[in-house]
């Protein structure tokens, strides 16, 4: 390996430290890779040629101060924000500079990046293939090899779910752990930034840096989350993992099972604990997210109103104008109680479930694992005209933004290529942990990363630029 790009962001603040390149040689070999990728992937809406710094990969919904922001709507397709969300004041800070906004779903709206007003993202294993959605962009940079990390923002899985079904690391943290200030709401009572990245530790060491108070988002609590890899060791030790049934049903493709289980035996090598819990109320998370979500939609996208900024309504995409309308119709007098409200209940039912689970008292569980996705990427255009059938992909990523819990998705392996010569497609495991327990989930995130390597494989898109450039270099150069 010699291609400066693949390294993680530890590897690489090491390397730079190091001298073993510049980083004006890091932002010349990461441009380049983006110059012959990305117009194959359309992971980036806007690529910023610099020279200095760290290269993030930021979700196109996050404030960077004049740099185009669209979140991608053909209504924001002119906007230059004039400040910084506080995530990028705080990346800016540990020397990180933004390499490019990346695609997403309108308003974060989706689950499959096709919701873009500019165009798709495809899949760097597949190009036949979703990314996942929203921060659809945001996870094939990664995968791509585009950038050493990136953001995104998950409301309902918009972080964990592309990663999954593009072979990387995702998390989101813990309901209030990172400022939103700057983050184009979607459903503020949900919304959560977080890291995607090549590994464990990177996840770790981003989340390290962008969370903590800011006084400019009153619900961001003063509870910094602190990067010790040091304590983390290579075994589980007893540590209890929960395998919630609910999980396991109907509508979870066999294939994805059948890696998911084999995940969890790895756990168990790794010394954990497995065993089997209910999260009872996960059959209504779907249903009273899908009414929550579309109720604070209506109410966050009343600030578009095309006087101030932006185009006129009428330019937003169907799904947006879907979701201000059943949000408009679950809030309207006479309907608040029978949907909002009772949304609301469930709500509450679905975090004490969790809460129950990880109960101490009650000889609770540490983790909970399972899968991300019930599906591998599908095929671009095979849900779009079926809302439904979209969110059916959310199941089991929705309870955590419920709950207010953290989660994150990490590479557990493949479901195999078929005959008909389709590229085999990654699958993500799921790690779920208790409030503002970020810690236990990344370490033992981290245990099974090492344990597995998963998180080394490349797609053959990737990789195969990767041979060309290193021929042409006649393997002289490297670091
Ligand atoms: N796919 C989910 C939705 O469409 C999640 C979106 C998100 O997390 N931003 O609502």
């Amino acid at each position: 390996m010699n291609d400066i790009t693949t390294l993680t962001l530890t590897e690489t603040i090491e390397a730079i430290k190091q001298k073993k390149f510049s980083e004006e040689e890091l932002n010349k070999a990461y441009l380049k890779k983006i110059a012959i990728i990305n117009p194959k992937i359309n992971s980036f809406l806007k690529i910023q040629k610099n020279s200095r710094g760290i290269p993030a990969a930021i979700k196109d919904a996050i404030l960077t101060k004049g740099i185009k922001t669209t979140a991608g709507s053909k209504i924001l397709s002119n906007f230059v924000p004039p400040y910084n969300a506080t995530v990028i004041d705080k990346l800016l800070e540990q020397n990180i500079s933004v390499i490019g906004k990346t695609n997403c779903d309108e308003f974060a709206m989706g689950g499959s990046g096709e919701n873009s007003a500019f165009r798709p993202t495809k899949n760097p294993w597949d190009l036949n293939k979703v990314t996942g959605g929203s921060s659809s962009g945001s996870a094939a940079a990664i995968a791509a090899d585009l950038s050493v990390f990136s953001l995104g923002s998950d409301t309902g899985g918009s972080i964990r779910q592309p990663a999954s079904l593009c072979g990387v690391v995702g998390l989101k943290p813990t309901y209030g752990r990172v400022s939103r200030y700057g983050l184009i709401p979607m459903a503020s009572s949900l919304d959560q930034i977080g890291p995607i990245t090549k590994s464990v530790e990177d996840a770790a060491l981003v989340l390290d840096w962008i969370s903590g108070a800011d006084s400019l988002d009153a619900n961001c609590k003063d509870a910094k989350f602190s990067f010790t890899p040091s304590r983390w060791e290579p075994k589980l030790n007893g540590l209890k993992v929960g395998i919630p049934k609910e999980y396991f049903g109907e509508g979870l493709d066999p294939k994805v099972k059948a890696v998911i289980e084999e995940a969890i035996k790895k756990l168990e090598e790794l010394e954990a604990e497995i065993v089997e819990i209910s999260l009872p109320h996960s059959q209504y998370a779907l249903a009273a997210y899908y009414i929550i979500v579309p109720s604070e939609v209506s109410s966050n996208m009343g600030r578009f109103d095309g006087i101030r900024f932006g185009l006129g309504r009428e330019n937003l995409g169907q799904e947006v104008k879907r979701r201000i309308m059943l949000g408009t119709f679950a809030l309207s007098s006479g309907y608040y109680d029978d949907y909002y409200a009772k949304a609301a209940k469930v709500r509450t039912l679905v975090k004490q479930d969790f809460e129950k689970a990880f109960d101490p008292l009650a000889g609770g569980v540490d983790v909970i694992v399972g899968p991300v996705s019930p599906t591998t990427a599908w095929n671009l255009g095979e849900k779009i005209d079926d809302p439904l059938k979209m969110y059916l992909s959310d199941i089991y990523t929705i309870s955590a933004n419920l709950a207010g819990i953290p989660g994150i998705s990490l590479p557990c392996g493949f479901s195999p290529s078929t005959s008909s010569g389709q590229a085999r497609l990654p699958v993500g495991l799921q790690i779920l942990g208790k409030q503002w327990d970020e810690e236990t989930i990344l370490r033992v995130g981290f245990a099974y990363e090492q344990a597995t390597k998963w998180h080394l494989q490349e797609p053959e898109l990737v990789s195969r630029v990767e041979s060309q450039e290193s021929r042409q270099k006649g393997n002289k150069t490297g670091f």
